[in-house]
């Protein structure tokens, strides 16, 4: 696609509305993010400041016993922070000194670049939903499994930090699909991340959120009883990953400076 009709093509805002009421905690999103993406599995995964997890599920509880007692589950992948004013200064994008990681005007999609990071580390400091990862070792997979490797997908060396990327070269097959078919703009469900095709309780919705076509804008709008909301919204990070869920407990534990707020919708 040539410069002139690369900038033609309309700017999309990429983001998830991931159902909490419906997530089980089952797993799939992260099983199907590594197996996309190409990510290592440590021989001791237990090790949470060596594994790498692009998209990691968490749990919490209401602190009640049996029988008031709940459970919730988070998936939490990067959540491509838009920064104040949309304008694209996420928190570890503004800090990165290599540019190794970017703000897609076109898509809204923080990138990561492995070849360009030389692994200081800032952009894990500066991100609030702890969502990135150094990669302390060389790549290493189990033995056969080099074989199932996507292809589309490049290898991250030892020294260099790496972060979910909405499974961006999805995005780039779909437009070059697209492209071929003399089409400038994709349908919805042409790119989809691989979490959101794996969901079995389709708990992870994705698409453009500013498309009121897309379910993504249909289910952040106000229904009575429902709890829209991001992660530290407070801190202005804009971040396009938005949860849903009709219990207040879940609302007020996925943000303990929200105790005060009294109402859904
Ligand atoms: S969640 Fe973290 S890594 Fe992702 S865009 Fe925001 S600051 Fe950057
Ligand atoms: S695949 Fe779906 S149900 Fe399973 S943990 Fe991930 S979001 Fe939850």
């Amino acid at each position: 696609m040539s410069e002139a009709e690369k900038t033609s093509v309309r700017h999309r805002r990429y983001g998830m509305v991931i159902d909490l009421d419906k997530c089980t905690g089952c797993g799939s999103c992260m099983v199907a993010c590594m197996a996309e993406n190409n990510v290592t599995a440590r021989p001791d995964e237990t090790d949470k400041k060596k594994s790498i997890t692009w998209m990691r599920v968490y749990s919490f509880d209401n602190g009640k016993g049996f029988p008031e007692a709940r459970t919730c589950f988070l998936p939490r992948p990067c959540m491509h922070c838009a920064g104040k004013g949309g304008h694209g200064h996420s928190p570890c994008v503004s800090v990165c000194p290599a540019v190794a990681t970017d703000y897609s005007a076109e898509t809204g999609i923080v990138s990561q670049i492995p070849t360009r990071c030389f692994g200081c580390r800032y952009c894990m400091a500066a991100c609030p939903y702890h969502a990135r990862y150094f990669n302390w070792f060389d790549p290493v997979y189990p033995k056969g499994m080099e074989k199932m490797l996507n292809p589309d997908v490049s290898l991250r060396m030892r020294g260099v930090v790496e972060k979910c990327s909405f499974c961006f070269h999805r995005y780039q097959k779909a437009m070059d699909k697209a492209f071929y078919e003399k089409r400038k703009e994709l349908e919805e469900g042409e790119y989809q991340t691989a979490c959101t095709q794996s969901c079995p309780s389709g708990a992870i919705a994705f698409g453009d959120l500013d498309d009121p076509k897309h379910a993504v804008y249909r289910l952040r709008q106000p229904v009575k009883g429902l709890y829209v909301f991001r992660l530290l919204e407070r801190l202005g990070t804009e971040p396009k990953v938005y949860y849903t869920t009709r219990h207040e407990w879940i609302r007020k534990a996925a943000d303990r400076t929200v105790n005060d707020e009294k109402t859904a919708g």
